[in-house]
């Protein structure tokens, strides 16, 4: 409790300078692009050896998060607001200031992109910083903050403080923090919301998601197909915006499965740092065991084709990817989010059902629609409750578009103008001349 006080009251302290020095803080997160760029193989050894993803992810994960201080070193000097005559020729200055005090709560599964996605666009907002990593995977936000204190961010500007959940909640309900980005599971999400209200601290919430991708009958099935057990297994499956339901329309349904089985059997699980690897393990053991839960019941209740159990020559929390089909959608495999290279694989038949299931998990991150026919795409597309619709692709991560979930999936964008909006306040001077 002492040490988020102390660290409140210093980022508390820093407000005034560092929010009214555009051009230097536009300096200092271009330098901190430039030593994330230079540092990129050991920051990415820093994540493999923690999270155990692949070295490749690991190394675009560095390389975004410094494109994310690069596009939001520029916005730092935009200037935002208006002004304007009013009838009873008072004038109005409608200006954006600093929201205050910013916690940055940050799970282990891709830890310095989910930090600096939305640190980057709050200081260019003019906020201070108390980040509390995951206990899971601390070292590569400590290696990252250090090398933005070296590019020449002030300490008290961006500090971090290393904790459990307890730690994360007295930081929450500290009356001085004005603004949390929260980045972590529904329970959690909603612990932090609740707590929030206490002083009406605004909250951005990027939570869990229940990826789809829906699979037409005129679609580059082969394309569609491969992008879409990439995006299963990407980290293990343990990402938000992991695709963890094909569904593919009913005259294509066998073909899909077999191409689905096909290449996911093909995905070679192992050493992280073996460059012949797609898949590392799991986080820990007990994550392991709970995939494997879910494993369990598709055994009891659906289809499992192949994978769900841990390979025999490998020593830790590793798991083959499995493929599952005859899901009900009110099942727990459905509604609930797994975090494990699981993927169903369901059919559909026409646009409206292909809507509807795609829709039937409270979750509303991400999807993706494959079809050569832009006007289903556009049809599809817009109708489908999530933040975001790739059309013909997985995974496009832009610093300059917004992302974020709809409905269990969050609240709030995280990127783009939204992004930095989301770190700001507004403040009105009417003033009346004499
Ligand atoms: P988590 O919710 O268990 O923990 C996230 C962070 O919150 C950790 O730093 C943890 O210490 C802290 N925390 C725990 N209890 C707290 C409390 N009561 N108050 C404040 N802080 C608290 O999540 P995790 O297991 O680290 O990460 C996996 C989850 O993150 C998945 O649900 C995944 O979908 C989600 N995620 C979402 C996005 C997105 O952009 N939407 C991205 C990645 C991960």
């Amino acid at each position: 409790m002492h040490d988020v006080n102390l660290a409140v009251a210093r980022a508390q302290e820093e407000m005034r300078a560092w929010s009214s020095a555009a051009s230097a803080r536009a300096a200092a997160m271009t330098a901190w692009a430039d030593a994330l760029e230079a540092d990129v193989d050991r920051l990415a050894d820093l994540i493999v050896g923690e999270v155990g993803k692949i070295r490749a992810e690991a190394h675009r994960e560095v390389l975004l998060s410094a494109d994310a201080l690069r596009y939001n070193a520029g916005e730092a000097r935009r200037l935002d607001g208006r002004a304007g005559r009013l009838d009873d020729s008072s004038l109005a200055f409608v200006e954006r200031v600093p929201v205050g005090v910013t916690a940055f709560i940050v799970p282990w599964n891709t830890p310095v992109l989910l930090l600096v996605r939305d640190l980057a666009p709050a200081l260019a907002a003019g906020v201070t910083a108390v980040v509390k990593p995951s206990p899971l995977a601390p070292l590569s936000i400590e290696h990252t903050i250090r090398l933005g204190r070296d590019a020449g961010v002030p300490p008290d500007v961006v500090q971090v403080l290393h904790g459990d959940a307890r730690t994360g909640a007295h930081l929450v309900s500290h009356p001085t923090v004005r603004a949390v980005a929260f980045t972590g599971s529904v329970e959690v999400g909603r612990a932090v919301l609740r707590a929030a209200a206490a002083d009406f601290t605004r909250v951005l919430l990027e939570l869990g998601g229940k990826g789809v991708s829906v699979i037409h009958h005129d679609a580059d099935i082969d394309v569609a197909v491969r992008e879409s057990v990439r995006g299963a297994c990407f980290t293990s499956g343990q990402m938000c915006m992991a695709v963890t339901r094909v569904l593919a329309e009913r005259s294509i349904f066998e073909e899909v499965v077999g191409a689905v089985v096909e290449h996911t059997r093909a995905v070679t699980v192992g050493d992280p740092r073996d460059p012949a690897t797609d898949m590392g393990p799991l986080i820990t053991n007990a994550h392991q065991a709970r995939v494997q839960d879910y494993v369990e019941l598709a055994r009891r209740e659906a289809r499992v084709l192949c994978g769900g159990d841990p390979p025999a020559d490998l020593d830790g929390p590793y798991l083959r990817p499995a493929v599952i089909t005859g899901v009900r959608p009110e099942s727990r495999l459905v509604q609930e989010e797994i975090f494990g290279p699981v993927l169903m694989v369901e059919p559909f038949d026409g646009d409206t059902e292909a809507v509807a299931l795609a829709n039937a998990s409270p979750f509303g991150l991400t999807a993706s629609i494959w079809t050569r026919d832009l006007d289903r795409a556009w049809r599809v597309g817009r109708q489908i409750d999530t933040g975001t619709v790739w059309i013909n692709r997985f995974g496009g991560l832009y610093a300059e578009v917004p992302f974020g979930g709809m409905k269990s999936s969050g609240l709030g964008r995280t990127r783009g103008s939204e992004g930095l909006r989301q770190f700001t306040d507004v403040r009105v001077l009417n003033w009346r001349p004499a």
